[in-house]
């Protein structure tokens, strides 16, 4: 059989399913015993739960991982609440309710009872009770844990959705490849594929009931395959197939260590756009001009509590550190749309990427955009900080995060803590509205870095992780190369620096053109550096130009894709 999706990170491999799914308990739906028998089978449950935290909780304290560690023996401590525990018991021997439906009533009464409260600390208890319950009700059904933090042997994931959360504690090195049923190019399971090079191929309708657990597949992230049930000439045509994408990679990691300068010799800045402080994400420091985004949410995920100031303080300064004078740009939290959080409880909407996102979030939770900025402005002393506010739809917008800053800076000030006045503030420009007022946020703001990815699914109105539409999401569109070019000149004019941080600036063919538009910064996932070096260093700037004038006259996404592929040479 094959099937088909689209391939987000180039690659090909041959290996084994990891089937993952992630466990909802349909309470309404679980039969009821006699009260004894639901009352033994309470017992069961909470002992198996409470084995399995015990070994979480041990394994991460052998890691030297106190900070996962202290998540679960709290996990613990809320398992073993005697009120909760009587609360339970009386419940089940009432006799009116099942097990798990007396579970979920006492242990949901508690987590919206923490979330009234207005201590913010207690107020995040609420995510740890749920995270338990959950744990609680799939030890009662008997199934085993699933996450992929540590995976049995290499493996190719299969799976619907990779939550954040899930990326957050990935197990790289036994990661092969990645398959999902929903998410395309610019979603986020996307993003952490291309940066940790792992092959991945997203939108694949209903995989998951097509496969089977520990089944081999070939893995074809470079057409978007999955090939199962094949003989030993396919396998080698594959193995083939996988050596000379392994020797075209090579060729290209030779332009790693490359100045990317153009033939006509002008030098382009080559960022790098990074997710946390893990040494990984820093390792292609010594080959970048800085970094062009660092995805600040990532922190934040996979996690029952809020990063504290100091943990994020610790962070920035890392990164702050290891690029000393060239510039980080760190964009605030960037939570909601496509990427909710555990640890702050974020109501569902119909339409999250059109919802209560990222600086609209953090202006409903004052605190902890508070926690945020003084981290970062506190850790500006440490390098060359850009701070950076992601989905601003207007002035208002810029006006008020900017006076959220001026506030904690006040604050600070009056605290006697000192922080850069050399700080520059800017916006990312990845919502129409915004980019048609482009010379005005110029005038306010130091720097814009354009996020294509969200540009495109708004200009467009194409939900980005949406497999059905996916044809409708056109990063060639002629109607965005003629935004940008916009964009960037309104913020030339008042000489102020625009870069470009979505998944256009790692795509060779797509970069060349916004460095026609007059972009002269260009920030992208590792994986991409070499190949943009290697068109920098291949294309002149005047070359370039004709073609963006060319591209912003033609009609189609078509039409630009075989325009470019015909002109550019890699
Ligand atoms: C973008 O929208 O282009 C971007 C860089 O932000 P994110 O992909 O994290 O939404
Ligand atoms: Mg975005």
């Amino acid at each position: 059989m094959r099937y088909t999706g689209t391939a987000v990170s180039a690659g090909v491999v041959i290996g084994k399913v990891y089937l993952y799914e992630r466990f909802v308990s349909d309470v309404s739906k679980c039969p009821m015993g006699t009260p004894a028998e639901e009352a033994a089978h309470y017992l069961a449950a909470r002992d198996a739960a409470q084995g399995e935290l015990e070994t979480l909780c041990q394994h991460f304290t052998e890691l030297g991982d106190n900070e996962k560690a202290s998540i679960f023996s709290a996990h613990l401590e809320i398992l073993s609440d005697e009120t909760m525990d009587e609360e339970i018991q009386a419940g089940i021997s009432g006799g009116e309710s099942s097990g798990p439906w007396v579970i979920r009533s006492v242990y949901e009464q508690y987590a919206s009872m923490f979330e009234q409260l207005a201590d913010p600390i207690i107020r995040e208890r609420a995510v740890d009770l749920r995270d338990v319950c959950a744990r609680l009700l799939r030890c009662w059904e008997g199934l085993p844990e699933q996450n992929l933090s540590a995976l049995p042997e290499p493996v190719i994931i299969i799976t619907h959705d990779l939550v954040p959360s899930d990326t957050a504690t990935l197990d790289r090195n036994n990661v092969l490849g990645i398959v999902t049923e929903i998410g395309g190019s610019t979603s986020h399971s996307a993003i952490i594929a291309r940066s940790y090079e792992i092959p991945a191929v997203l939108g694949v309708s209903g995989i998951v009931s097509q496969l089977e657990d520990r089944q081999e597949v070939i893995l074809d992230a470079v057409d978007g395959a999955i090939l199962t049930g094949f003989d030993e000439e396919v396998r080698s045509a594959y193995e083939a197939k996988r050596r000379e994408i392994l020797r075209r990679q090579a060729h290209t990691k030779l332009y790693i260590d490359r100045e990317p300068i153009t033939p006509d010799g002008v030098r382009i800045a080559v960022e790098l756009n990074i997710a946390s402080a893990e040494p990984q994400n820093l390792e292609y420091a010594k080959y970048t001009d800085g970094v062009g985004l660092f995805r600040s949410e990532f922190l934040y995920m996979g996690r029952s509590a809020l990063p504290t100031e100091e943990e994020q303080f610790q962070a920035y300064r890392k990164v702050l550190m290891t690029y000393g004078s060239r510039p980080v740009i760190l964009r605030t939290l960037d939570i909601g749309g496509d990427k909710p959080l555990d640890c702050l409880d974020i109501p569902k909407e119909d339409n999250p990427f059109l919802g209560n996102r990222a600086l609209r979030l953090c202006f409903q939770h004052p605190d902890m955009f508070r926690t945020q900025l003084r981290a970062s402005l506190r850790a500006s002393v440490y390098g060359n900080l850009w701070l950076m506010f992601p989905m601003v739809a207007s002035m208002d917008d810029i006006r008020r995060a900017k006076s959220c800053l001026e506030s904690a800076k006040a604050e600070l000030t009056a605290e006697g803590i000192p922080f850069s006045p050399d700080l520059k503030v800017g916006i990312m420009v990845e919502i129409p509205a915004i980019a048609f007022l482009a010379d005005q946020a110029a005038r306010e703001v130091d720097f814009a870095s354009i996020g294509t990815n969200d540009l495109t699914q708004y200009l467009t109105a194409v939900d980005r992780g949406n497999p059905e539409v996916r044809a409708y999401y056109q990063t060639y569109h002629p109607s965005l190369f003629r935004l940008i070019g916009y964009v960037v000149r309104s913020f030339a004019a008042q000489g102020k620096p625009v870069g470009v941080c979505g998944e256009m600036g790692g795509d060779p063919l797509a970069a060349a053109v916004l460095i026609g538009l007059g972009m002269r910064q260009l920030s992208m996932g590792a994986a991409s550096v070499a190949s943009i070096k290697q068109m920098i260093l291949s294309t002149s700037c005047e070359t370039a130009k004709a073609l963006a004038e060319t591209v912003c006259g033609l009609s189609t996404a078509d039409e630009v894709r075989k325009y470019l592929k015909e002109h550019i040479d890699l």
